[in-house]
């Protein structure tokens, strides 16, 4: 049986990373949700305060950077670095998804390179802002169509080709990108290289303006001849028919749970402000009582809490699989379908509850509504997750259903 409450020794952590929404986070949210492109350099003293919990061994890592590789089974039940990663940003970005997502050495390349990095790269790319770099201006849903190439060259590889939408892009310090090492090979030929941020061949064109997550950079990239050195590819250089596309999708088994997680960090923090307004209003919940018998208000507050508990629980699940070696592909997509879809529910629905108060720029529940959307979107949308979800019950291949 799997316990799904929150591991008590995450009381410590959770209730640090709360604060710092509640004071470090929240206080700054609106600014930069204004000033877009901005750098957020309190983000600087909240990721030192971050490493030097670390570097204590005082946290199990309290962002994306801390999700791990498998560990040995023998260890039994462990609630390890991926639940903790996944509690720390749930609470969080129940202060800013945005600013979460701008938080120096906590990108999602840096989930990427501890998932997948051997022990020579984990100690040279410790303590690096890592950005993840999949997406094409011909490539989104379908990440295996990508047409960057990486062509061998002594002991480099030359990197050609085009990344857009990249979190984190402009700021971070490496960039986590895939590439293929032989186009006709198609998907197996796919490898991730980390290329540092400064490699004159890797050409920032343009950061985006968008609809939420403002605080953070999203940026478009070229890569022109960018040499990488041949120790950068991430994983083996082998290219296996059967087992290498799998090798990278891996990576989305650890993060699929943490974008989760910044879900429902959001969606709560709608819920929570909702219910403080309606109880200003008047609209009290009874949680004695059937929702059938209270206010509309009441009954929706309930109906939008417990899709969030189910979303957290499957977030749970998910992170708590990885944590102990048990294959989470399937737990890691459900948990993205479910909290990235009532992500966006909750947060549009609490600015439906809330009126006007809900809509304007005087609270910040129009700005989460905004924020939530993205966490349907990427690393993979709620469309690409039910198929992954059906493919994997049905046991089909990615050929057999499109
Ligand atoms: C703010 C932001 C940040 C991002 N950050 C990153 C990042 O850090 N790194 C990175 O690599 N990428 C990033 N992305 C890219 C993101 O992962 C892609 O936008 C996403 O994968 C979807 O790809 P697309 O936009 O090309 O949409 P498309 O793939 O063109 O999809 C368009 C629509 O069609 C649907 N669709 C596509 N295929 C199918 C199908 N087979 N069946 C049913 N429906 C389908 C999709 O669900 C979607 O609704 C980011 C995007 C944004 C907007």
């Amino acid at each position: 049986m799997i316990n799904l409450e929150t591991p008590k020794k995450f009381k410590g952590l959770t209730d640090q990373a709360h604060q710092v929404a509640l004071e470090v986070l929240r206080p700054i949210s609106r600014k930069y949700d204004l000033a877009e492109h901005s750098y957020p350099k309190e983000l600087d003293m909240l990721a030192a305060l971050i490493d030097g919990l670390n570097d204590s061994g005082g946290s199990q890592g309290a962002g994306a950077a801390g999700v791990k590789q498998d560990v040995a089974s023998d260890e039994g039940n462990r609630n390890g670095s991926n639940m903790a990663s996944a509690l720390g940003v749930m609470e969080t970005c129940w202060g800013d998804v945005g600013l979460v997502l701008s938080m120096p050495r906590q990108g999602l390349g840096n989930s990427a390179i501890a998932a997948v990095a051997n022990s020579d790269q984990l100690k040279r790319f410790d303590g690096r802002w890592a950005a993840m770099a999949i997406t094409e201006p011909e490539a989104g849903s379908d990440s295996a169509s990508i047409r960057t190439t990486a062509e061998e060259d002594g002991d480099h590889y030359v990197l050609n080709g085009e990344k857009i939408y990249v979190t984190a892009g402009e700021r971070a310090e490496l960039v986590v990108v895939w590439a293929s090492l032989d186009r006709k090979l198609g998907r197996a030929a796919i490898k991730s290289f980390v290329v540092e941020r400064s490699n004159p061949g890797m050409i920032l064109d343009r950061l985006e303006h968008k609809l939420g997550i403002r605080a953070s950079d999203t940026a478009a990239f070229r890569l022109e001849n960018c040499r990488v050195p041949k120790e950068d590819l991430l994983g083996s250089p082998d290219i296996d028919m059967k087992r290498s596309f799998a090798g990278v999708m891996k990576t989305f088994d650890n993060t699929r749970p943490l974008v989760a997680a910044m879900a429902v960090g959001v969606a709560r923090a709608s819920l929570d402000r909702t219910r403080e307004l309606l109880a200003e209003a008047g609209v009290e919940v009874d949680y004695d009582r059937p929702a059938h018998s209270q206010s509309a208000a009441a009954a929706t507050l309930l109906e939008l809490e417990s899709d969030l508990e189910a979303a957290r629980l499957m977030m749970l699940q998910a992170a708590w699989m990885a944590d102990n070696s048990k294959p989470n592909s399937l737990h890691a997509s459900m948990s993205k379908a479910k909290a990235g879809r009532v992500g966006v529910d909750i947060s549009l629905r609490c600015v439906e509850l809330c009126g006007s108060l809900g809509y304007d720029e005087s609270e910040l529940l129009e700005k989460w509504a905004r924020d939530a959307k993205i966490l349907d979107i990427f690393e993979g949308t709620q469309q690409i997750q039910q198929l992954i979800i059906a493919r994997l019950l049905l046991k089909k291949t990615s050929a057999d259903l499109k």
